[in-house]
């Protein structure tokens, strides 16, 4: 990458306060076909459970569609502290948890997990507590069955990797505490509701056994003589089996790494430490020519390939309206035609707070916006900032403090770095270290989507 002074100050500001939105609507509508493959669905899973959930939407303005995940057709908007009735909850092909609800009294509808949170509690009608169905995907069916402790379990995926699975609860088991205090809740997860806290030592009956969407299982216990709860396997355990490794604590935190201004002589190096720690992140990326190969090896290895500028040079871009889509458009191009991916998720140069923008067209950036936005794009900003762009290989130990410092209590967070050579050298040798500081403090890592949550700074 040139040099670009201009852009170093920039992107070295630390970000002021965080927004969560969702922006507009932007899927073309599908036909009914998604709609009939998952009423059958439904259908099956209502059958043993009575809801009495509800779903409230904790997003800004948060898309319905009409199946779980986002490529499918956008059938209505909703607004944070909406409350609709929960009917059912699934996990679609990327792993994310959609929950399904009453949209309005003719409609059902989908949204994001990510995006809402259920609240209320689920009562088991079953006869007996011996069976539980917890989560039921569509047909066409592949079964599977496997063991899971002395427990018979079965897994049905369909062809977009949904799983469902139907636990056959032993009557007699009993649920061992071994943290302490362990949290339980009114479902399997920990974005359910606490309903209580119990220690270690005690004792309860088991009911089942579920996954939550991050993957961790949880068991449901008869916490009170009329209540039923949950509680992660991570800190119990099953009398007479054995007992599952030490918990590492997530607690629903999530840190979205964000890479800008590459690919460069860096960019394996650092896809190399990702994929050490299994770890997913986001480039934003630049044009560069002659480096084909690495805009398709961050695609290949399971990254989000988002845009940032084709010539990142502040006095075409911030020009005009029309100067910054002809940017944002040659960039596009290029990245849809050396990886195939049609990104939609952009980072501004000098992030949407920047000033400097003002010296070629002043309040473009208000302009920009909510023209971005209007387009179908999603901006994202920053929330902690490694400050690698404050100099030439800044030094690890204050590329590691800044990110420590910028962290604080914040459950989602959006890490500012750059993949740019040789200047950059340091931000290489300090990414192990911030990725495991963030693992100790209980991030799960995600790469950015079209439904992450957006960090985007304050209006200025
Ligand atoms: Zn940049």
């Amino acid at each position: 990458m040139k040099s670009c002074k201009f852009k170093q100050i920039l992107c070295a500001a630390v970000a002021a306060a965080t927004i969560l939105s969702l922006s507009a609507c932007v899927m073309p509508i599908k036909e009914e076909k998604n709609l009939a493959a998952e009423d059958a669905a439904v259908m099956v899973a209502n059958a043993p459970v009575v809801s009495t959930q509800t779903v409230i939407i904790t997003g800004k303005t948060v898309n319905v569609r009409s199946g779980p995940g986002t490529d499918f057709s956008c059938i209505g908007k909703a607004s944070k502290g909406k409350s609709f009735a929960y009917l059912s909850s699934k996990k679609n092909k990327n792993g994310k948890l959609w929950y399904k609800l009453q949209f309005t009294s003719a409609k059902t509808g989908w949204v994001s997990a990510s995006l809402s949170k259920l609240v209320g509690n689920q009562t088991t009608t079953a006869t007996t507590a011996a069976e539980s169905t917890t989560v039921t995907a569509t047909s066409p069916l592949t079964t599977t069955s496997h063991f899971y402790g002395s427990e018979r379990i079965t897994s049905k995926t369909d062809p977009s990797g949904t799983t469902t699975t139907t636990t056959k609860a032993a009557t007699k088991k009993t649920v061992v505490i071994k943290g302490n205090p362990v949290n339980v809740r009114s479902g399997a997860g920990a974005n359910y509701k606490k309903i209580g806290s119990t220690s270690k030592g005690k004792k309860y009956k088991l009911l089942g056994t579920k996954k939550d969407s991050k993957g961790k299982t949880w068991y449901k216990i008869q916490f009170t003589s009329s209540k039923t709860g949950w509680v992660i396997s991570t800190l119990a355990y099953i009398e007479g089996e054995k007992t599952s490794p030490t918990p590492k604590k997530t607690d629903g935190k999530v840190a979205y790494l964000t890479f800008d201004d590459g690919p460069s002589v860096n960019t394996i190096k650092i896809l190399d430490i990702l994929d050490q720690y299994n770890v997913k992140a986001t480039f934003f990326v630049v044009y560069h020519s002659n480096m084909k190969s690495r805009y398709q090896e961050i695609v290949k290895r399971g990254h989000t390939i988002a845009l940032h500028s084709y010539t990142h040079d502040y006095s075409k871009i911030y020009k005009s309206e029309k100067g910054y889509y002809n940017d944002l458009n040659k960039i596009h191009d290029y990245v849809e035609k050396t990886t195939g991916v049609d990104s939609k998720i952009i980072r501004f140069p000098g992030g949407s707070s920047n000033t400097v923008s003002n010296k070629y067209n002043k309040g473009i950036m208000r302009t920009l916006k909510s023209s971005v936005t209007k387009n179908g794009y999603y901006y994202h900003d920053w929330n902690v900032s490694s400050g690698d762009a404050t100099g030439r290989n800044v030094k690890v130990s204050k590329l590691i403090a800044n990110v420590k410092s910028g962290v604080g209590k914040k459950k989602v967070i959006n890490v500012l770095m750059h993949d740019t050579g040789k200047s950059k050298r340091t931000t290489v040798e300090a990414l192990p270290s911030i990725i495991e500081y963030l693992k100790k403090k209980g991030y799960s890592f995600e790469a950015l989507t079209t439904e992450s949550v957006l960090i985007q700074h304050k209006r200025k």
